[in-house]
């Protein structure tokens, strides 16, 4: 696939297009509030509206619910309580959001990085989310971003909280082995003042000659004392490295033995290229709020700092960086100043003109990029043949010899085959997309989600629900 992409549509479709196992790191920054966001004019503020007036169950793309239910029960039933708990808008932005993490987790490569930006809202409903999709155990941290410097966000008269001040970014990575410098680089006086130095090649160091020999308090260490190149610990404590070791800093260049009028001379130097800067924890307080040249009037810009800070950390240049909510590029921005390649994807056809714009402004870094509104098409799985007689008799197998819909027992002659996800929703002729139905529901089903066809169903057997893909099927 070629990169750097501006792609315009529901994400949902762009990600169920792109190959598994090709993204380096992904960033995203959902909107909470997706119809008010959608429809507001860039620049005016859809705050305001509450959560509940967002999200509804019509949100919920029903031709991938099946999948959920199939390769996600325990999910499905996360979900379910979380209708319960918090109600149908919650549980309606639940689904929508863990369908498309579903996709994430799968184009992510297995060295791959993902930070989910949210805030209180609705943080801890996605973790369990993204605990289920990712495992638990490849939790790495949850960042919080002091986004509002002092009181923070509060009702002005007797207020009933807090002020809010902060946001919650998730990071999760696929496996055990992913890249991370968890560092904040040091400005160029803090560079001065702690690399002092400057080798024969211009490289920054400071003198660490201290830290030859161990201190004769720490007590007597006979593995530690030996001569090397006729240099001898001076007391009984010995070296504060193996000889070993010791041979292997002076290969690199971490010894150096000077020529000093009282002699050879040993000196141990700590160089600014192995010490990549300040060591960061959870807490960012030191990233400001989006102001000046850089706001463009988008509601929910994200300063471009927070994303240098993620990019630099979990990826290098060369790699690919995904933002599936790009909204105004700050992202996409911050991937090719640090030389990182990016897609980005927004459903909003006025963000991709704020995006180009911005792109543009950026100058020549930006002359090569393509938008499109075209799905893109996987190329990592194998097309079959549905005729193949094969096929048939493997999902007739696989489906316990039940139709898909109604359920019934047949014959296999009574059976077609059905594209889960139709063609024209970017559903392809792989296996995981094919089911076998009655001719019955798969007249009925047509090109539309099974959703329907069960609600169909189940009107006829008196027993419809609005959720009765899920409640149903769940168990
Ligand atoms: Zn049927």
């Amino acid at each position: 696939m070629s990169t750097n992409i501006l792609y315009t549509g529901d994400n949902l479709f762009f990600l169920r297009g792109m190959n598994s196992n090709t993204v380096d790191l992904i960033y995203l920054d959902p909107p909470f509030n997706s119809k008010t966001f959608y429809s507001a004019p860039i620049g005016s503020k859809a705050a305001g509206a509450t959560f509940e007036d967002m999200w509804t169950w019509d949100d919920v793309d029903k031709y991938f619910l099946e999948q959920l239910i199939d390769d996600y029960p325990y999910l499905v039933q996360f979900i379910d309580s979380v209708d319960v708990i918090n109600g149908e808008a919650m549980m309606s932005y639940v689904t929508y959001m863990a369908q498309r993490i579903i996709e994430m987790h799968r184009v992510l490569k297995e060295s791959g990085s993902f930070y989910l930006h949210c805030d209180s809202t609705a943080s801890h409903y996605l973790k369990i989310i993204c605990d289920r999709i990712f495992g638990k155990k490849n939790f790495r941290n949850e960042i919080i971003w002091e986004r509002i410097k002092g009181a923070g966000k509060k009702s002005q008269h007797s207020p009933k909280k807090w002020g809010a001040s902060t946001d919650t970014i998730l990071f999760y990575t696929k496996s055990n082995d992913f890249k991370l410098k968890p560092y904040r680089k040091y400005d160029k006086f803090e560079l001065l003042e702690k690399f002092p130095k400057t080798d024969e090649n211009g490289d920054r160091y400071y003198d660490d000659s201290a830290h030859i020999f161990r201190s004769k308090s720490l007590g007597a260490r006979p593995n530690l004392c030996y001569t090397w190149k006729n240099f001898k610990n001076p007391n009984p404590s010995g070296w504060t490295l193996s000889k070993k070791r010791l041979q292997e800093e002076f290969e690199k260049g971490n010894f150096v033995i000077t020529e000093t009028l009282a002699g050879p001379k040993l000196e141990r130097r700590k160089y600014q290229k192995d010490h990549p800067g300040h060591s960061l924890n959870n807490f960012w307080e030191d990233i400001e709020a989006v102001g000046g040249d850089e706001d463009t009037g988008y509601p929910t810009q994200k300063p471009l700092k927070l994303l240098n800070r993620i990019i630099e950390a979990s990826s290098e240049e060369g790699d690919l960086v995904l933002d599936p909510f790009c909204g105004c590029a700050t992202t996409l921005v911050s991937a090719q100043r640090l030389g990182r390649k990016w897609i980005g994807i927004d459903v909003e056809e006025k963000s991709a003109e704020l995006v180009m714009e911005r792109l543009q402004e950026e100058g020549k870094l930006f002359d090569k990029f393509i938008h499109s509104n075209n799905f893109p098409r996987r190329t990592d799985v194998e097309d079959i043949d549905i005729d193949d007689k094969n096929i048939k008799e493997r999902l007739y197998a696989d489906q316990k010899k039940k139709c898909n819909g109604c359920k019934d027992n047949l014959d296999i002659r009574h059976f077609e085959i059905d594209h889960i996800i139709p063609r024209n929703k970017n559903g392809g002729d792989y296996y995981e997309n094919l089911q076998l139905l009655c001719a019955n529901c798969n007249r009925i089903k047509g090109n539309r989600p099974m959703e329907y066809l069960l609600m169909r169903i189940n009107e006829r057997d008196k027993l419809f629900t609005k959720k009765i893909g899920f409640s149903k099927r769940a168990d």
